[in-house]
């Protein structure tokens, strides 16, 4: 060994060992990090960052894909794979069956009355406009989370953010110092009662910034030249943002007169708010100072918004991606500068991905299908045409049938139906209508079911009813099962006890199994054919099923901790918490049934 490389040996030897970790300097490899930032991209598909990949800029989720340990193959292992129970497993390594988060909302069994996933009537909003609004928090969820774990190993502050409240308050934990959330009626960001009384000083500034109202009056145009885009703008079964005539380029942000600054949300506006409101949170709350493990997770709102109305085959998905990378890259250079990304430990994920365009699917050669609505007709070819910069321009369009209940009001948004927001007002239409009519029929009472409602395909029986009239619990499962599969609309059924005894054969009945929680599950649950989505909405797209199209989608850890490279190896979305566990050297959440991903591990 030569001098000066003994002499370089000691000097970083004596670094390492008496200098604090900053921005500047290498921490030693197994320091923890000063921060670890947890992002999800709402219905971010895996193949979009295959797809879009030679579009990004070098510093966005080029960090992740080109210089983080890429997941490729990673999946939900369950289903119904929409937002609630994504957030809730994200960062638990659990999944619906332990932390008990079954859907976005569900019929509750002891109030009789749907719930939200984050409801919480014993807190009170902070911030919000309306007193009704803002009683959220995450009381709903069974077990604790990697940032509650974070906060027993290096008594870390946790912090989440998202436009939703369940995207802000399920990675979080039950213990966050702070989950801060959209109150679209006023475009301020808002928390509940749950963490705190008053809104943090920097928050306030951040709100009286009034950013929602200023993107009003902005128009959303293509990023590249048209040419870029390999679908039509014009696809079949695309939807149309508020306020406007048609689903094209460009488009502007209309303020709308019921539901306020809610329509910058299916826009890249809202990506760019949140954004701010991240770089706002990390100087605000001093996260990630020297000698400190902190917390903070982002989940981007705007791509589920957007692809419920477009698709994933259309061209504002493609942008609003493009731009989402764009302001990744400038999120990731204000860590650089304010941390140092040396000291950032990050992963990416999604909570679903999303179904095709029903009417897309049925232009493409598939069978696809809206569930309240007769079979579409593929009236347009089978096969894209071949004119391949836009495979789906053929005039025809798939004629939408009318609905099988005449008085079934037209549903004005897909993403309105699957966030369940709103309580169920109008009267059962389509397939609940069909299956009420028949149940009475077989059974002489109208009331065997306690809500006409599938909720994520699991139905409710009036256990008091069937007592009554001495119906046997396994008459109205036979008769409930053969009936699904006469409407050739679903692929398979499970009963409460087949789940309960863990009689679920296969790879799509584990993932029924997995979704199923005991105290909160229904008595039957009903699963879909593939491309057939639930409802009977006459544009847009959902998720929520076991299929690929909804469960595949992209995971990537960045951080010194991880070796880099493409892994196309088995993984599920339960083992990200156990492999973030392992990097940081803590304990695993309590409900966790997923493996650290070794091979990424240095
Ligand atoms: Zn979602």
């Amino acid at each position: 060994m030569t001098r000066l490389s003994l002499l370089s040996l000691v000097a970083s030897a004596t670094a390492s060992l008496s200098l604090p970790a900053t921005a500047q300097t290498t921490p030693p490899q197994d320091a923890p990090p000063r921060l670890v930032v947890a992002l999800l991209v709402d219905q971010l598909r895996y193949d979009y960052l295959e797809r879009f990949h030679n579009h990004f800029s070098p510093g966005g989720f080029r960090t992740f894909t080109e210089r983080g340990a890429f997941l490729t193959f990673a999946q939900y292992d369950y289903a119904p794979t929409v937002t609630g129970p994504g957030h809730a497993s994200f960062l638990s390594g659990a999944t619906p069956a332990t932390h008990g988060i079954v859907g976005n909302d569900w019929f509750d069994k002891k109030s009789g009355k749907s719930i939200n996933c984050v409801s919480d009537p014993d807190v009170s909003g902070v911030g919000v406009k309306s007193a009704s609004s803002g009683k959220r928090s995450p009381k709903n969820f069974i077990g604790s989370t990697l940032s509650d774990e974070m906060r027993l190993r290096f008594r870390s502050k946790v912090v989440g953010i998202s436009l939703k409240d369940r995207g802000a308050i399920l990675p979080a934990g039950r213990n966050a110092d702070g989950a801060y959330w959209l109150d679209s009626s006023n475009g301020h960001f808002v928390t509940s009662t749950w963490y705190r009384n008053a809104l943090p000083d920097w928050l306030t500034r951040f709100n009286n910034r009034q950013l929602p109202a200023s993107y009003v009056g902005q128009v959303w145009k293509r990023l590249l030249p048209e040419s870029a885009y390999p679908w039509s703008d014009t696809s079949v079964g695309e939807g149309k943002l508020a306020g406007e005539k048609t689903s094209t380029f460009d488009h502007v942000i209309k303020p709308s007169p019921t539901e306020g600054l809610e329509t910058i949300v299916p826009t890249p506006f809202g990506n760019t708010l949140l954004r701010e409101l991240a770089e706002a949170a990390i100087d605000g709350e001093q996260l990630g100072r020297p000698g400190t493990t902190d917390f903070l997770s982002i989940s981007f709102s705007s791509t589920d918004a957007c692809g419920h109305i477009f698709g994933p085959y259309s061209q504002e998905m493609q942008d609003i991606i493009l731009r989402l990378d764009l302001e990744l890259e400038r999120l990731f250079k204000f860590l650089d500068q304010r941390i140092g990304l040396n000291n950032v430990t990050m992963v990416l994920t999604a909570d679903h991905g999303v179904a095709p365009v029903p009417e897309f699917a049925v232009a493409n050669g598939f069978q696809g299908g809206r569930a309240d609505l007769a079979d579409l007709k593929p009236t347009a070819p089978a096969v894209p045409a071949k004119d391949s910069t836009s495979p789906s321009t053929s005039t025809t369009t798939a004629s939408a049938p009318p609905s099988t209940s005449a008085s079934t009001p037209e549903k004005k948004e897909p993403s309105k139906s699957e966030e369940g927001e709103k309580p169920v007002t109008a009267p059962p239409s389509g397939l609940m209508a069909d299956l009420l009519k028949a149940l009475s029929q077989r059974f002489q009472t109208p009331r065997i079911l306690l809500s006409p409602k599938f909720y994520d395909g699991h139905l409710f029986y009036n256990h008091r009813e069937l007592a009554a009239q001495r119906i046997s619990l396994e008459d109205v499962n036979l008769f409930i099962r053969e009936w699904a599969l006469s409407t050739g609309r679903f692929q398979s059924i499970f009963t409460r006890n087949q789940l309960l005894d863990g009689r679920a054969p296969g790879a799509l009945g584990e993932r029924i199994l997995n979704g199923y929680n005991a105290e909160r599950g229904g008595d039957i649950v009903l699963v879909l054919k593939p491309f057939i989505l639930p409802g009977g909405g006459r544009s847009g797209t959902t998720h929520g099923a076991p299929y690929s199209y909804d469960t595949h989608i992209p995971v990537a850890f960045h951080g010194r901790a991880f070796k880099p490279g493409r892994y196309a190896d088995p993984f599920n979305i339960t083992d990200i918490a156990p492999t973030l566990s392992a990097a940081l050297r803590m304990n695993e959440p309590s409900g966790n049934i997923g493996k650290p991903f070794v091979k990424a591990l240095k």
